[in-house]
């Protein structure tokens, strides 16, 4: 029988069917394997597959559970395997009428349902500079994931002038998507639960149908997940979830933790079965994770064992610098890959997407295949490329390909008719559409509003095209950054998403910085062209391509579920990891230990702890100290002697030179990172903006590339300095990187 490979605990679960059952747990101890044992157990006993009904966080996730299933089972048509959202998208699609909708609505996606939001915006008067799109879009899912109607949303808030704003966009928004037959990715949710509520019979009908229920990662369900599937399993009560309470990285997403530990309030016939025997993980690195996970209070206890060996101690190495971090590890991953280990036995799991770049250099440094999961390599992403084509303009106007992909970015409300204008515009004139809309004629043809922010952009990229011999790629990166209204449509959407694309930006600019030193070094100066060279070269990752595997770079949050052999956990420094924003938070400090826990738990052979005690973070370098979580680890599973360096009693400066006192995990000052980004950002912006206007004869200046001099004379548009190194300049007033000392 199938049950065999299972321990007796675990059989237990699989065979406990009938009535509720929590299988809490902690990591790797086979929980998703219980579950899909459990499934072909109850196939096997007769149970009718379209009688079960399994939910899971991701498509990938429900894609493997049903292999595993059919692995043990053969194929089982008719069984609901699948995400929450696509369960209610099915629920829906079989009731539309009683839901209130018409046969064959549409799903919109998130660029559906920003156009959308778009265009209630300008119908209500209401101006997206205060209340942008992405920023409203987001309160709005927020209510309707809390199950909130306009109403109660007014309620809720009280009335003031933001928030009847907010009403009468969030009220519309709800009746146009009626008017459109349309649900978006919360309506899915929040119509299934409607529904059921509302129509008896229709819950009846599901209630009879599913007679067996199973959650898996049971831990990051929301609070509309967990009513679904409580009303779902109200008559048959076999529901079984499956989670481990330490391991919720979702709260900032809505997942309420609650759910799990009030499962047994909700359900109070419920088993409760813990499995404690892990199968993933050696004992040291299983030591290593309770010894972090053990400090958070508000957890229900559960301590793992393993019946493998203690194995490899956990190593801590403190490299240098975040550089010298990068290339330890693709060190140690050359080391260790042979007959014995592959490529693809290897993750490095980093707290933030802009960490990545660094890991992605050193890698290819040594030529060993990787793969970036889930958020794209630094190559790939949009605002990187958008920013390459900015200065591919710069260098070369005649860029089409650079030109159309930049036209909109930000949005400029260029449409499709006026784009195909251009084109045909520049065919006829033999000229580059950049070189057409450089004609203020042209841009006068054009949208009122459109004309006047393509000539602005025009006129940042000429400008930046004569400055340049005079200007660093930084400066120009600035200019182009700022003065294009890039960075400013990101901060105005105040979304999670856009603050992600700000950190990677203001990486891309570390990137740049690393560039101009590098030549520097050389004696040599760093052009745009070379720059551009070097990104088209490096990006062509098909170099690296590779049958034999390849070792896999994601973030913590995407490796849940899953197992490594060998596990790196780089940036092991506060304000990175714990993150900056959880260092004055209790509540976001245990959010983040869990997130610890879940790392540190995907290893099964060997995990690597490394941070940098100085790290340059968009282009800001500086001091580091050692995570709290390290002062928490156990010293006794910590390798002393080999590559560990970890020494419990150092004394660590911080970030303004102050020794923060001995870090053995007594009174350790408060200390609070500065927030490099928002530091990064200003820099950015002081830098485009031309800083001083006001410049006389005589005046002592410094400039960003050539150094200190005195400016000659100065005139409306240019400045004349002689600068003691590089001579006589005639600079552009506002734009070159000027100020006076
Ligand atoms: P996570 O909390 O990370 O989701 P999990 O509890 O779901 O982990 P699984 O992924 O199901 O754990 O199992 C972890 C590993 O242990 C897998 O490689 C699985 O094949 C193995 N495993 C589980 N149960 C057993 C068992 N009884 N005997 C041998 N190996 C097992
Ligand atoms: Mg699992």
């Amino acid at each position: 029988m199938n049950l065999d490979n299972l321990n007796e605990r675990q059989k237990e679960a699989a065979m406990c069917t009938e009535g509720p059952l929590l299988i809490l747990a902690g990591a790797g101890s086979g929980k998703t394997a219980t579950m899909t044992h459990r499934i072909a157990y109850l196939i096997e006993k007769g149970i009718s597959p379209y009688k079960i009904l399994a939910v899971t966080f991701t498509n990938k996730a429900a894609a493997e559970m049903r292999q595993r299933v059919e692995r043990l089972t053969g194929v089982c048509p008719g069984m609901w395997i699948l995400t929450f959202h696509s369960m209610g998208l099915r629920i829906l699609r079989e009731n539309y009428e009683a839901a209130g909708y018409e046969k064959n609505f549409v799903v919109y996606d998130t660029v559906d349902q920003k156009a959308l939001l778009k265009n209630i915006l300008k119908d209500l008067n209401v101006d997206p500079r205060e209340y942008p799109v992405n920023y409203i879009g987001a309160i709005i899912s927020k209510e309707k994931e809390a199950d909130r109607s306009p109403q109660e949303y007014l309620e809720e808030e009280g009335e003031n002038f933001k928030s009847k704003i907010i009403y009468s966009v969030y009220r519309e928004y709800q009746s146009r998507l009626r008017k459109n037959n349309a649900m978006d990715f919360d309506d899915l949710l929040r119509n299934t639960l409607h529904l059921l509520r509302d129509y008896p019979d229709i819950l009846g009908e599901y209630q009879r149908r599913f007679l067996y229920i199973m959650v898996d990662e049971y831990q990051d369900t929301n609070h509309i997940q967990y009513e679904i599937i409580k009303m779902l399993a109200a008559a048959s009560r076999n529901l079984c979830v499956v989670g481990d309470d330490d391991q919720c990285i979702y709260q900032w997403r809505g997942a309420d933790i609650r759910n799990i530990l009030d499962f047994e309030k909700d359900f109070k016939e419920a088993r409760v079965i813990k499995l404690e025997q892990n199968y993933r993980s050696c004992g040291n690195i299983l030591s290593a994770a309770h010894s972090v996970i053990r400090n958070n209070k508000g957890r229900k206890e559960k301590k793992l064992w393993t019946e493998q060996e203690d194995g490899h101690k956990i190593v801590y190495t403190r490299c240098d610098n975040d550089k010298e971090e990068a290339s330890y590890i693709a060190r140690q991953i050359q080391l260790m890959e042979g007959p014995y280990r592959s490529f693809d036995d290897f993750a490095v799991l980093y707290r933030t997407n802009a960490q990545s770049r660094l890991f992605e250099d050193a890698l290819r440094r040594q030529m060993i295949p990787y793969q970036v999961l889930s958020g794209f390599s630094f190559y790939e992403r949009k605002e990187t490329k958008d920013m390459i084509s900015y200065m591919r303009l710069v260098v070369n106007p005649k860029d089409d390909m650079a030109f159309l992909r930049i036209i909109n970015e930000p949005k400029r409300g260029i449409g499709p008719k006026s784009i195909e204008k251009l084109k045909v515009l520049a065919e006829v004139q033999g000229k580059s559409m950049m070189e057409v809309i450089s004609d203020p004629e042209v841009a006068a043809g054009l949208p009122a509003k459109a004309g006047v922010s393509v000539m602005n952009m025009a006129q940042v990229i000429e400008l930046c095209r004569e400055e340049r011999d005079n200007l660093r790629i930084s400066d120009i990166y600035d200019l182009l950054l700022v003065r294009t209204g890039y960075l400013k449509s990101l901060e105005d959407q105040n979304t999670i998403e856009a603050e992600g694309r700000i950190e990677n930006l203001m990486d891309f600019k570390s990137f740049i910085y690393d560039f101009e030193k590098e030549k520097e070094a050389q004696g040599e100066e760093a052009t745009l062209e070379e720059f551009l060279e070097k990104i088209a070269t490096d990006g062509d990752a098909d170099k690296y391509q590779s049958e034999s595997g390849k070792v896999t770079l994601m973030t913590l949050h995407s490796a849940k579920g899953l197992e490594f052999p060998v596990v790196f956990m780089p940036g092991m420094e506060d304000g990175l990891f714990p993150g900056h924003r959880a260092m004055d938070s209790e509540e976001k400090m245990e959010e983040e230990r869990r997130l610890c826990y879940v790392g540190m738990t995907r290893a099964k052979e060997r995990l690597f702890l490394t941070g940098a005690a100085y790290r340059v973070i968009y282009g800001q370098g500086d001091y580091t100290r050692e995570s709290t979580f390290l002062r928490e680890l156990d010293p006794k599973v910590l390798d002393e002697a080999g590559d560990s360096v970890y020494v419990p009693n150092r004394r660590t400066v911080n970030s303004v030179g102050i020794d923060t006192g001995s870090l053995d995990g007594f009174a350790v000052p408060a200390y609070k990172p500065y927030d490099p980004l928002q530091r990064a950002r200003k820099e950015s912006k002081v830098n485009a903006s031309g800083n001083d206007s006001d410049f006389n004869a005589g005046d002592a200046v410094a400039h960003g590339k050539f150094g200190r001099g005195i400016v000659l004379e100065a005139d409306e548009k240019t400045v004349t300095v002689i600068f003691e190194e590089a001579g006589r300049k005639k600079l552009a007033r506002g734009i070159a990187p000027l100020k006076k000392i």
